[in-house]
């Protein structure tokens, strides 16, 4: 089976190529190489490096390679960048969808996975989430998603196509075997910039926020690891195989961290001191996102096998020591 992996030179998308390969899929990657990286595309893995947006270059492709599924994870994804750039937002992630499922549909492209996020969901009650939660975004971020979720169902509708959305909590933490993580030059997302910070890439890192009503003041998030995400989608691709109907799930292992717990871990597990400055709130951010993970479980038999937060922290901490010494090497 062949499957086109937009964004597949990035972080997730990167890590669903190796399973893909693992498992015996042929994976072909779609990457504009924004945030990507070329090095990261195994070398008898195709790489079209091109927009998504690009609706020529789009079908093209999905014909030369006789792609029989799409998965889509090319995506801009930072939520403080979607509040100061909404209109780079829509476009990147609700227009050029747009373009790459017109592409779809001429191609006659029956399957279809979609990376989107809990960002759809808004400011939650403290209670796990359901998939049937309401749907009201806090950020351009979570909007330009949702939007292509609601084209996605419609064209699926229209089109005889069935697809799979994935509503991503928090990614973290790397490919076990360490062939791949999150290479992102700037990171801004929790984790990573923690351990960046105890590595001493960073003389500090900022709390954004604690006033929140949350046990601690710091907002909650659930961490998923990037191995279990992506188990997720091979079990989506193998679900869609057997004819299952779409389908929108959570990809979240139902409990949460917060902001300053996630930074304890990350000092414990490296054993490094980690100055963590307090600051204003950040926009655009819930106080508490965690999954109700019940459905994917049931419906995808999906099983975690890294459900451990100090494990996923462990997991960058190895990646990043990883990537400074290649670099220092250079
Ligand atoms: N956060 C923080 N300092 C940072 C990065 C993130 O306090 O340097 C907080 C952020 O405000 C949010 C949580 O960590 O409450 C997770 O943010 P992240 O950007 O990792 O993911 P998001 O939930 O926004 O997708």
């Amino acid at each position: 089976m062949n499957v086109l992996v937009t964004g597949g030179a990035g972080y997730i998308g990167g890590h669903m190529v190796l399973a893909l390969r693992d498992a015996g899929y042929k994976p072909v990657v779609f990457d504009n190489l924004s945030t990507g990286f070329r090095w990261s595309v195994p070398e008898d893995v195709p790489l079209i490096v091109g927009d998504i947006g690009d609706y020529e270059l789009m079908l093209q492709t999905l014909r030369a390679h006789s792609i029989d599924a799409i998965v889509h994870f090319a995506a801009k994804l930072v939520v403080p960048e979607s509040v100061r750039d909404p209109l780079g937002y829509y476009l990147n992630n609700t227009v050029k969808s747009r373009s790459l499922l017109a592409a779809a549909v001429a191609a006659g492209i029956k399957t279809f996975v979609f990376s989107s996020t809990a960002a759809v969901y808004g400011n939650a009650s403290d209670k796990p989430l359901a998939e049937d939660a309401p749907l009201a975004p806090l950020s351009p971020y979570g909007s330009s998603k949702l939007l292509t979720e609601v084209m996605l169902r419609d064209v699926a509708a229209a089109h005889d196509m069935r697809f799979v959305v994935l509503r991503y909590f928090n990614v973290a933490g790397s490919d076990p075997a360490m062939r791949h993580g999150q290479s992102t030059v700037n990171a801004t997302h929790l984790i990573k910039v923690a351990v960046q910070t105890a590595l001493g890439m960073r003389t500090h890192m900022e709390v954004y926020g604690t006033d929140y009503p949350t046990p601690d003041g710091t907002c909650i998030r659930d961490y998923i690891h990037v191995s279990d995400l992506i188990s997720a989608h091979m079990q989506a691709l193998e679900y869609l195989g057997k004819g299952g109907e779409s389908l929108v799930v959570n990809c979240g292992y139902g409990h949460g961290y917060s902001v300053s717990e996630v930074i304890d871990t990350v000092r414990k597990v490296s054993g490094r001191p980690l100055e963590a400055r307090i600051g204003p709130r950040r926009d655009g951010d819930p106080i508490t996102i965690v999954a109700d993970s019940s459905r994917i479980r049931s419906k995808l038999k999906w099983e975690p096998r890294h459900d451990d937060l100090a494990t996923i922290v462990e997991h960058t901490l190895r990646w990043e020591t990883m990537l400074r010494e290649r670099n220092l090497k250079l």
